[in-house]
């Protein structure tokens, strides 16, 4: 069997897996059949461990922080996922707090606001992890990752260097960044660069824009947030809107009455009925504005 070196491996380092895990569970859509194997390391070490088996064998894997950007194949995945979910301590230095990639986005917000440090309330709600926050350039309310991210400390997978990243080596733009091009780069860590602030404020802040999130997108079904990024000068939930899309349906997927932009697996979506909505929106909007919407969702076959 292809992985009995590789489980062999973390039982002997007492490093937790599951066998044939349904993708579902491990994503926000609750979309995706079984991976072969989802390994939750705890140590630097133990990925480049893990690296250097999936390597040897021809193994295909992926990255995966709180899966709410990724949607896989009703197939599943023929391959290892790797959960950054134990990688997820937190710890303040002066203005900046420092967040390991399985840190929960929203935990680095508390964090920043039982400290007194403003600049992340942005991102309060937003349900990923900091591995993705700073790989999609997250952002809300007219602030992104790029506003806060100062320096990543990344793994480069192809030579097991570890080096720190800084600002513009970020190369951040729209929902982009350096990590989008360099699939060998593991984000291990960011420092967040935020400012002394009145506490109270910030907390305010913080449930303001909660409240607005409740107000517009639709929490009540699975879902992996927008499903295009955002054109040059415009919203695709606009576009999507207004070229009378909203409830649209394919299977069990739908485009949100409340918010245009979301896709919401409605009743038992599957990845195909995901797949041909995306294609039709994209048609219809291309086909009415001459406008190529690009999909933000991460889709893994
Ligand atoms: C209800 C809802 C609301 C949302 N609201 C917003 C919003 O307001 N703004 C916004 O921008 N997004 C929003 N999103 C989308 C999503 O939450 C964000 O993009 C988030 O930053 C993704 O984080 P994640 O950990 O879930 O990423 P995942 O889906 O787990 O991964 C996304 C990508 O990052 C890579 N990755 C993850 N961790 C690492 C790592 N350590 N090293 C290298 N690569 C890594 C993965 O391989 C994958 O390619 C929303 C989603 C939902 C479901």
């Amino acid at each position: 069997m292809k992985y009995n070196d590789l489980i062999a491996y973390l039982d002997c380092k007492k490093i937790y897996f599951e066998l044939n895990k349904m993708t579902k569970e491990l994503v926000s859509f609750n979309i995706g059949g079984p991976a072969d194997i989802v390994i939750y390391p705890t140590k630097i070490e133990e990925i480049m461990d893990i690296v250097t088996f999936l390597v040897s064998d021809k193994i295909k894997y992926i990255f995966l922080g709180n899966g709410t950007n990724t949607i896989f194949s009703d197939n599943g995945y023929s391959g290892v996922v790797i959960s950054t979910k134990k990688f997820n301590s937190i710890s303040i230095c002066d203005d900046s707090i420092i967040c390991f990639c399985g840190a929960d986005i929203s935990d680095c917000c508390m964090s920043a606001y039982h400290n007194c440090l403003s600049g992340i309330e942005f991102a309060y709600g937003i349900p990923g992890s900091v591995g993705g926050f700073v790989y999609m350039n997250a952002s809300a309310f007219n602030f992104s990752a790029s506003d806060v991210v100062y320096k990543t400390t990344v793994l480069d997978i192809s030579t097991f260097d570890i080096f720190d990243i800084i600002l513009d080596e970020h190369q951040y733009s729209a929902k982009h960044s350096i990590f989008m091009d360099n699939k060998n780069y593991f984000i291990i860590s960011t420092e967040l660069k935020l400012r002394k602030s009145n506490k109270s404020n910030i907390y305010h802040k913080m449930q303001e824009n909660l409240s607005k999130r409740k107000k517009s997108q639709p929490l009540d079904y699975p879902s992996a947030g927008s499903a295009f990024k955002r054109p040059k000068n415009g919203f695709a939930s606009k576009l999507i809107d207004e070229a009378g899309l909203k409830g649209k349906r394919i299977g069990g997927a739908t485009v949100s009455e409340k918010h245009a932009g979301f896709i919401v697996n409605s009743n038992n979506a599957s990845f195909s009925d995901v797949i041909a909505l995306v294609d039709l929106i994209k048609k219809d909007i291309k086909n009415k504005y001459g406008i190529l919407l690009e999909e933000e969702i991460i889709f893994i076959e």
